[in-house]
């Protein structure tokens, strides 16, 4: 009898401690490895990504994409399938090496076409942002694009201007902002904010410079 006794004392004590270790550590407590990068960060040539801030990665479809780009990226996909239109990343997280590597290329490409180095610089600025200042490097900027097929592409581009702000997206460098955004028109570049910011951003014909006040 006693030893029945000590035996249920020992298994509620094991009881309540496995209960206590299972809530302490259940998802919502582990804040730290979850992104706490702001949707609304300005990332350009003139504002490099914040180095104090935590990205966590998800992958999509073999792309990295921010935790907190996430859900709103999968319902987009799933509402553009409805339409019809099948949506292609091809560009999405880049770390500070990729965009380097891809900055270089760009620039040796463009002395090999008999640029001088200064030249090549500045032209490869126009499309290529410098290690540290890409939207790319947030986990918050997809690039849509399928190589080769313009119809696809333009069937995309025209969903994605219509309703990419209803999930969270915006087109980061529409045409006529050059003088705001210094990148060239690219329709295929979008850039999460969150719904309520895209859509006001959208709206009103914002760039996010013009958004958050500051070049
Ligand atoms: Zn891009």
């Amino acid at each position: 009898m006693n030893f029945l006794k000590k035996l249920i004392s020992i298994l509620i004590i094991f009881g309540i401690i496995y209960f206590g270790v299972t809530w302490y550590l259940k998802p919502d407590k582990i804040k730290d490895v979850e992104s706490t990068i702001n949707p609304e960060v300005l990332v350009n040539y003139n504002h490099q990504i914040p180095s104090d801030k935590n990205i966590k990665l998800i992958d999509y479809k073999g792309y990295r994409i921010a935790d907190i780009a996430y859900n709103d990226l999968v319902d987009m996909d799933e509402a553009a399938q409805k339409d019809g239109v099948i949506l292609q990343i091809n560009n999405s997280y880049r770390s500070t090496d990729e965009q380097k590597q891809m900055f270089n290329d760009k620039l040796i490409s463009y002395q090999n076409e008999g640029y001088s180095y200064e030249e090549a610089y500045s032209q490869t600025k126009l499309t290529v942002q410098e290690p540290g200042y890409s939207e790319h490097q947030t986990g918050l900027a997809i690039d849509f694009s399928e190589s080769g097929n313009q119809i696809h592409n333009d069937q995309m581009w025209d969903w994605l201007k219509q309703n990419a702000y209803k999930y969270g997206f915006i087109l980061r460098y529409p045409e006529d902002k050059y003088d705001i955004t210094k990148i060239t028109y690219e329709p295929w570049h979008y850039r999460y904010v969150g719904k309520e910011v895209a859509k006001y951003i959208t709206q009103n014909n914002l760039t996010l410079e013009e958004y958050v006040g500051g070049n």
